[in-house]
């Protein structure tokens, strides 16, 4: 062949399959959440009866965007963002960066972490609380206000660390948390290696001392970027069993939920069962915690 037919075959390729240059680009996954968002400093901001509400979703969309641009900048191709917050239709998809994709609104099965699955390279949490009852963290909880405690296997996490282990089951690593210092320092404990981007320092439950907006969403957006950049897939972690115990703050649901045959009741206020899976265990949690109505 002639150097100018190599060419040509050459162009022709390129021109034809440009999914081979595409294919090396990273597909990231964003998990959205509202208590650590940056500027969201009160109740009447997260929920939609709530007098600042509107204030809270533009306040979200814009860390949502700095993650967004963190990751295309980091080498992704295909971004998918899921509302992770309450009912979970705080993004206004006209306000997200047009590059990316949105799961939006409720009921989902795998609520926060819905949509993932192994062919992703990368997960950012942004706008992430602590746990239930985590002293000083802002606007602590874990799933509801229901939840007392929730262990699997034997560690008690938050929803970051429910979520991280949903992650693991995928092999998927969990590259950047944002969120309150509080927030930031508990994924920090359970997911080794991972980017923390402290939006605001929690002063208590209530009270926040705010970073200035633009200086969170430009470290948002540099520490997306950096642990899109340098993700790797580890190998999946699937253990035998995903033992459950949930502590809860009142007496009823765990006594409603001991109508399920899997779960026992081992304390007035606690329940705990055993499933063969993280993602079965994860569904069941979310049941429990949100999907029981006691009245
Ligand atoms: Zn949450």
């Amino acid at each position: 062949m002639r150097l100018t037919s190599v060419l040509c075959f050459v162009a022709f390729v390129s021109f034809v399959f440009p999914v081979v240059a595409e294919a090396q680009g990273k597909k990231v996954y964003i998990s959205v959440d509202m208590e650590g968002i940056s500027g969201v400093n009160g109740d009447d901001q997260t929920s939609p009866g709530g007098a600042e509400y509107g204030r809270a979703r533009k306040l979200m969309v814009e860390d949502a965007n700095a993650a967004i641009r963190g990751a295309f900048e980091g080498g992704a191709t295909d971004v998918l963002v899921n509302d992770s917050h309450g009912h979970q239709r705080n993004l206004l998809p006209e306000d997200l960066d047009p590059r990316a994709r949105l799961i939006s609104h409720t009921f989902k099965r795998y609520g926060m972490m819905e949509g993932l699955d192994e062919t992703f390279d990368a997960i950012v949490f942004v706008g992430y609380h602590a746990k239930a009852d985590a002293p000083r963290g802002l606007f602590a909880h874990t799933g509801s206000g229901v939840v007392r405690d929730l262990q699997v296997n034997g560690r008690s996490v938050g929803e970051g660390g429910m979520n991280a282990a949903l992650a693991a089951w995928y092999g998927v690593p969990v590259v950047t948390v944002t969120g309150d210092d509080t927030a930031v320092d508990e994924v920090k404990a359970v997911v080794p290696g991972i980017r923390g981007v402290v939006v605001k320092r929690a002063i208590n439950i209530r009270a926040v001392e705010l970073r200035p907006l633009a200086d969170a969403r430009r470290d948002i957006q540099a520490g997306v970027r950096e642990g899109v950049q340098t993700a790797k897939k580890p190998a999946r972690e699937r253990l035998n069993s995903y033992q459950v115990r949930m502590q809860f703050r009142n007496f009823t649901i765990p006594e409603v939920a001991s109508a399920f045959t899997e779960i026992t009741q081992v304390a007035p206020d606690t329940v705990q069962f055993t499933r063969p899976t993280m993602p079965e265990a994860y569904r069941l949690i979310r049941v429990l915690y949100r999907f029981i109505n006691t009245d």
